[in-house]
């Protein structure tokens, strides 16, 4: 039994209520699941790759039978709408399968060298402790424990402390699928407390941090005492470029959940509308019914497209960017009464560094912003410190492509505002992360490569 020191309540966002206590776990009940992870590292290191690959393959299995109930547990817990949770979950099964190839194809390198033959190795680094946020409790919790684990690894993961729940579920269901003890544990607590072992504890190898950019900046500075390794997935303020060749009709039908999906809650939120001045007025006349029509519900109900947002904590942080100074111009609806709900919000036009322009406000609330040309929207976009995600929209394919090679972001889609497939490469520039995650090169994340020289004299 891991050691706790303190139960925590977790709250229904949709109602305000409280449903389920959690113990956290404690430092020293960190401690001891990390040095359990570290003695149950050698033999999972060694595990056949055809055997990882079956377990790995059979994990995914339980988390596909008991994907309605993952996603009830998420709806109850997150506030996430049903859709989405049934996604997520689908997510974490598909991430897990298309990793559970990997541990048969963690090829090295022969290189020609003089005197013998030189081979390449990709070796696990140990146990690799993972950080996850309460936006998106499911998916990146997978997109770290999957390759992590296909790379031979074994696993310590932390939840957020809101929404422990799911990934709760995740560790039973692994123990289901035949993984050996010890090697994926999931540890819920503070921050500072089991988050912060993952930091300071030599026996931890790697850290795995999705977040804000604030604890993120902490983190690095904390690893680089151990010289730990560390990927970084933190904030954004992504930028939605319309330009007045675009299909106008399309780019404004899709605006709304490229930003208010997950009330807003989503790093990757297209929360800049960059709108060239020609057609400015054209594309809020068709965003507003767009914005209008975006059905924001119990999140359990079939056709909700946006929950609350996760606390009172948060919903009166997203509230204190509204205030007399900034223009609102398109106001959508959301439930009242009980619960964190919070109306889509659109605002402008703005200029590129007001504060709700420049700041992530991480809630369903977009700023509208004129552009004049291409080099115009380029400067916009990329006068920020993030550099997450964007889209571009436009009927040039030459532009698409000039655009898109010169925006400062690391996920980028033309005429779509989808950003996260397992099969390709994520992450962000500048103060949105380090390192790169999902898509074919994740191992390399999860393994040092090592060079073994053999003399043929
Ligand atoms: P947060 O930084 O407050 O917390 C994230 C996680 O870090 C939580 O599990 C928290 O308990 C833990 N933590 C907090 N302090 C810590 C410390 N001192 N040491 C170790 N761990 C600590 O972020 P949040 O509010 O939970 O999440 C929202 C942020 O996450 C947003 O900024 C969002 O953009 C970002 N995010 C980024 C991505 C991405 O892929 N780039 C994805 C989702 C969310």
């Amino acid at each position: 039994m891991t050691g706790t020191d303190e139960q925590l309540e977790l709250v229904d966002p949709s109602t305000g209520q409280a449903f389920q206590a959690v113990d956290l776990v404690s430092e020293a009940g960190a401690d001891e699941a990390i040095l359990r992870a570290h003695k149950a590292f050698d033999s999972w290191s060694r595990v056949a790759p055809g055997d990882r690959a079956r377990l790995l393959r059979r994990f995914a299995d339980e988390v596909d039978a008991d994907l309605e109930h993952l996603a009830r547990l998420e709806v109850r817990n997150a506030g996430h709408t049903i859709g989405n949770a049934r996604w997520e979950a689908g997510n974490v099964r598909d991430v897990l399968n298309y990793y559970s190839a990997a541990p048969e194809r963690l090829f090295g390198r022969q290189i020609p060298v003089a005197g013998g033959v030189n081979l390449t190795f990709r070796e696990p680094l140990g146990v690799v402790g993972i950080i996850v946020p309460w936006n998106f409790p499911m998916p990146i919790a997978a997109w770290g424990l999957a390759p992590a684990l296909a790379a031979g690894n074994t696993v310590v993961l932390k939840p957020a402390e809101a929404t422990p729940l799911t990934a709760l579920r995740l560790g039973e269901l692994a123990r289901r699928a035949g993984l050996p003890d010890d090697v994926f544990t999931v540890l819920p607590g503070r921050g500072p407390v089991v988050g912060g072992r993952f930091v300071h504890n030599p026996l931890v190898r790697k850290v795995v941090f999705t977040g804000s950019t604030r604890v993120g900046k902490h983190l690095l500075a904390g690893c680089a005492d151990q010289i730990k390794p560390v990927t970084l997935e933190l904030g954004g303020k992504s930028a939605n470029i319309i330009f007045a060749d675009a299909d106008l009709e399309k780019a404004a039908e899709a605006a709304p959940s490229s930003v208010f999906d997950n009330a807003g809650q989503d790093c990757c939120a297209r929360s800049r509308i960059l709108v060239q001045k020609s057609v400015f007025d054209r594309f809020v006349g068709l965003l507003e019914p767009a914005v209008h029509g975006f059905r924001v519900e119990d999140p359990s109900s079939e056709s909700a497209q946006m929950g609350p947002l996760i606390t009172a904590a948060h919903h009166a942080r997203v509230s204190s960017f509204l205030n007399d100074d900034v223009p609102v111009a398109i106001r959508g609806h959301a439930p009242s009464g009980p619960g964190y709900w919070f109306a889509p919000t659109v605002l402008g036009p703005v200029s590129p560094r007001d504060k709700v322009a420049v700041e992530e406000i991480f809630g369903p609330v977009a700023v509208l912003l004129p552009f004049n040309d291409e080099d115009d929207a380029i400067a916009i976009a990329n006068d920020s410190d993030y550099g997450l995600s964007g889209s571009v929209w436009t009927r040039d394919v030459g532009r698409a492509l000039r655009v898109s090679r010169r925006i400062q972001a690391g996920a980028l889609s033309v005429n779509s505002n989808s950003s996260v497939r397992y099969s390709t490469p994520f992450g962000g520039f500048k103060e949105s992360g380090l390192g790169r995650e999902l898509g074919p090169d994740a191992l390399d994340a999860f393994t040092e490569e090592k060079n073994v020289f053999i003399a043929d004299d």
